[in-house]
């Protein structure tokens, strides 16, 4: 895994990430009943190319898209297309971006229009999940204090975390080690130290953690039908607070 050391590196790894965190930003407004995942997908891809990025996903083990777009019971990995998503559904969408040799790597689950309260509550436990996570990106804790935390969070609020995916070490790769699962009991794993770059993501189901993944070979879906939530940062461990960079 990289470990920054640099003022230039820091700078570039921060500039790939703030590509994203515009780009979330600006889908998220979009993201309305009539909107199709394809639309939303192109418009990702003109923005990180206009800012000088390229998109991490689109190639990646031959997936065809800059975007992740993943409805309801879909988890995470579903392909954009025509499906046009409707008022009470969620959209989980996950960017990553290339710059300069940097990666960053973000998703956020969205409310479209109105939706139940009890899906509310999935989002909000699933966001809220992220952030324990991110509380124990602290140098000399353990990479397991970070999936311990999260997995405390979702399960005392009756849902489940997914085992079959996990967050990753992040910087000069899409993917890099560590592995970061969002279960395991605390104080394993190796100790956190100033400049790694994790990226934390939860996905958590409604129902059961058990997934399927189907025909397409990518959007993974949750094997009891109920929905699942997405969230997930980078983040560069520091001295101090950890800085979240794709915020
Ligand atoms: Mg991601
Ligand atoms: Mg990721």
């Amino acid at each position: 895994m990289i470990i920054i050391h640099s003022e230039e590196e820091l700078k570039l790894i921060r500039a790939s990430s703030r590509i994203v965190a515009e780009v979330l930003k600006k889908l998220t407004k979009l993201i309305k009943p009539g909107v199709t995942t394809a639309e939303l997908d192109k418009i990702a891809e003109e923005m990180i190319r206009k800012r000088g990025g390229t998109p991490a996903f689109k190639g990646y083990k031959g997936f065809p898209a800059t975007i992740c777009a993943s409805i309801n019971e879909e988890i995470v990995h579903g392909i954009p297309g025509f499906r046009v998503v409707k008022e009470g559904d969620i959209i989980s969408v996950d960017i990553g971006v290339e710059y300069k040799g940097f990666f960053g790597d973000s998703a956020i689950t969205v409310a479209v229009g109105e939706i139940s309260s009890d899906i509310h509550k999935l989002l909000r436990v699933t966001r809220e999940a992220l952030f324990k996570g991110i509380e124990k990106v602290r140098a000399g804790n353990r990479l397991s204090d970070i999936s311990h935390a999260v997995q405390s969070h979702v399960e005392k609020n009756g849902f489940s975390v997914v085992r079959d995916f996990v967050g990753h070490g992040i910087g000069s790769n899409l993917h890099e080690e560590p592995q970061i699962p969002n279960f395991g009991k605390p104080k394993q794993g190796p100790r956190l130290k100033p400049g790694m770059v994790l990226a934390i993501e939860p996905m958590v189901n409604m129902g059961t953690f058990e997934v399927e993944v189907q025909e397409d070979n990518w959007t993974a879906v949750t094997r009891d039908g109920q929905p699942s939530a997405h969230f997930e940062h980078t983040i560069i461990v520091t001295d101090g607070e950890p800085e979240i960079i794709t915020m």
